[in-house]
């Protein structure tokens, strides 16, 4: 459920905050604020009373008002759940979908108001009670409460983890610059905007999808980029080289100039720019600096509460973790998952959405399991790139090339399609799933060939997948 023209984060952007947190108690009768005590009656856990035990239904608490915590919320009132239900985020806006972060939102071609998820007003209509610019800090199992930062507790009866990820930084002695800056957030998004005016010299440290959408924009608004990996090539967590070549090939042709295989070792500041020192004794002059080297599950809460942590919380295939009245769900969750029969920890848009609905549904008793194979996209430079199941870089890759730069690339995992990239060929995509999840040997002559139809390369039926290792 996106509900479109979201005017408030907008205004929220210019104002700073949306909606306080004693506006939130009003709605939401069991938080205790510390400065203003609700009363002893609708309070039943708070820091003085801190001995008693939660309300018999304090509802559900979600930590994270992102995309897959205001999902789960959202979900919660479409199937009924009738107890409380609070979103608890750090940031001061309403819940807002990232994606656009590193494209649409540079290139100015959508407004904040347009990643919104839900307006408080929405949610407050559905009985949703947000509590923005606030963080849980602390989870107390036992007694089933939620410690906020404020000094606030929240009693649940359900708690939702979706605290998503944070980008990973370099060590703050290579990179106490000013013009070093990071991207997950709106705020940082609207501040790398304003650095990106025409012949900003931008150097972006990391390339894989952040990097190389941002790269792509920046070249549109008319800065010099240049972007540095210690890999020999793009992308190589995700796609095997020959398919991350052809999109080098368009970054190139573009403009955007890659310097592979090389560390930063040290900046430093000169003038009003940075100088970059690499560790082939070269350097690289720029007015901004965007990292752009992966993220960190923010899964520290649930460490420390003593729940399973393994590169995101451990969650088994209804997110449920070690504790049955805590799940976790989005990027920070790394679920049992029923398709590969292992733990995987997904960093895509449709895992928050589809992962965070099933988790609400079985909040909600029903007993479905969410199995689908992982799909993303990207978009750099006119070309809209899907990838779905898991691309591995020993996967031997068949092109099948459409003419005008469209392709689809087949990564093929002993004969068997694991995975599927397109650019500019979304359609390759569905029938891709569909042969993918049969697990068929394929002609691999029929699927170079862009006349045959995908539907007709199968050359036997086989086993399932899950017998199958990735
Ligand atoms: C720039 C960018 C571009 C992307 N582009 C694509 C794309 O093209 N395609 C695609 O499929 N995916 C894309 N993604 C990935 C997708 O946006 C994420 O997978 C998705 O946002 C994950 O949602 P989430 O709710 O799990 O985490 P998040 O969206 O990160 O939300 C988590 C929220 O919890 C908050 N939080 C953390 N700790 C606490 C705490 N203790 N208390 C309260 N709040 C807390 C965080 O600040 C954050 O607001 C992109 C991501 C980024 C950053």
């Amino acid at each position: 459920m996106r509900v479109l023209g979201c005017d408030v984060l907008e205004a929220a952007v210019s104002l700073g905050r949306v909606r306080g947190a004693h506006e939130t108690a009003a709605a939401f009768p069991f938080i205790a604020i510390a400065t203003n005590h609700v009363s002893a009656s609708t309070n039943p856990v708070n820091s003085s009373s801190a001995k008693q035990p939660p309300p018999a239904d304090a509802g559900c608490v979600i930590a994270g008002a992102g995309q897959a915590g205001a999902n789960v919320a959202l979900t919660l009132r479409q199937r009924g759940y009738q107890g409380g239900v609070l979103l608890v985020g750090d940031e001061p806006y309403p819940p807002y979908e990232r994606p656009a972060l590193s494209k649409e939102i540079l290139l100015g071609s959508r407004s904040a108001a347009d990643c919104c998820i839900s307006s408080p007003q929405q949610l407050a209509e559905l009985g949703i009670s947000l509590l923005d610019s606030t963080t849980v800090v602390h989870i107390d199992r036992a007694r089933r409460i939620v410690h906020l930062s404020g000094g606030s507790d929240v009693g649940y009866r359900t708690l939702v983890i979706a605290t998503g990820c944070r980008p990973r930084t370099l060590n703050p002695a290579l990179a106490d610059l000013d013009s070093v800056a990071y991207l997950r957030t709106l705020d940082d998004a609207l501040r790398l905007k304003r650095r990106l005016s025409p012949g900003q010299r931008l150097a972006i440290i990391g390339a894989g999808y952040i990097g190389l959408e941002v790269a792509a924009a920046a070249i549109a608004l008319g800065c010099e980029v240049t972007v540095i990996d210690r890999e020999a090539t793009a992308m190589t967590r995700v796609l095997p080289a020959e398919i991350s070549r052809r999109i080098l090939d368009v970054h190139e042709t573009a403009g955007v100039r890659f310097r592979f295989g090389r560390n930063v070792t040290s900046m430093e500041k000169t003038g009003g720019a940075a100088l970059l020192h690499l560790d082939d004794a070269t350097t690289l002059p720029a007015d901004q600096i965007l990292v752009a080297v992966g993220v960190i599950p923010n899964d520290g809460l649930a460490a420390e509460a003593g729940l399973e942590v393994a590169d995101g919380v451990v969650v088994d295939q209804n997110s449920q973790t070690s504790d049955p009245s805590i799940y976790a769900v989005g990027d920070v969750s790394k679920r049992h998952h029923p398709i590969y029969g292992r733990g995987i920890r997904l960093e895509s848009w449709q895992n928050a959405q589809n992962q965070s609905i099933a988790a609400a549904k079985h909040i909600c008793g029903a007993s479905e399991i969410h199995a689908e194979l992982p799909w993303f996209w990207s978009n750099q430079f006119g070309m809209n790139i899907q990838i779905v199941g898991t691309p591995l870089r020993e996967h031997r890759t068949v092109f099948r090339d459409y003419g005008e730069g469209r392709f689809a690339a087949f990564c093929l995992d002993r004969g068997r399609l694991a995975a599927t990239v397109t650019v500019n060929r979304p359609r390759d995509i569905g029938e891709s799933r569909r042969l993918i999840l049969n697990a068929c040997a394929l002609d691999v002559e029929k699927l170079r060939d862009p006349a045959v139809p995908l539907r007709t390369v199968i050359v036997q039926p086989e086993e399932p997948l899950e017998s199958r290792s990735h």
